[in-house]
């Protein structure tokens, strides 16, 4: 994390409980909050390196070391994070354009 001072505050869970998560992020100006819903959320491809092969997954997953399918795990759970915070970022941006335009938006580090 960096030393950046944490303008967006904590995101709340308004519906936790039942079943789906609701993680809702808050405008720090006015009562507006743009909720995210990651149970949701389309899984990016997990992407195993070129010399990956097999005619079953049994032997694709042989012939690719643990720490390749971690990495590639990795990469697709990243992929996916950056996207939810793009479009967290777009519609936080959206809304200060629209109803602050006098505020400079936060730095979105949501992670
Ligand atoms: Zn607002």
């Amino acid at each position: 994390m960096s030393n950046e001072p944490d303008l967006l505050p904590p995101p709340s869970y308004p519906r936790s409980g039942l079943p789906g998560t609701t993680v809702r992020f808050h405008c720090l100006r006015c009562e507006w909050f743009h909720d995210e819903r990651p149970d949701l959320e389309p899984t990016p491809p997990i992407r195993l390196p070129a010399h990956a092969h097999g005619a079953t997954l049994e032997q694709v997953l042989q012939s690719v070391t643990p720490d390749e399918i971690t990495s590639a795990i990795g990469a697709a759970a990243d992929e996916r994070a950056k996207a939810v915070n793009q479009r967290i970022d777009h519609a936080f941006t959206d809304h200060y354009a629209e109803a602050h335009p006098d505020f400079i938006p936060p730095v979105l580090g949501v992670s």
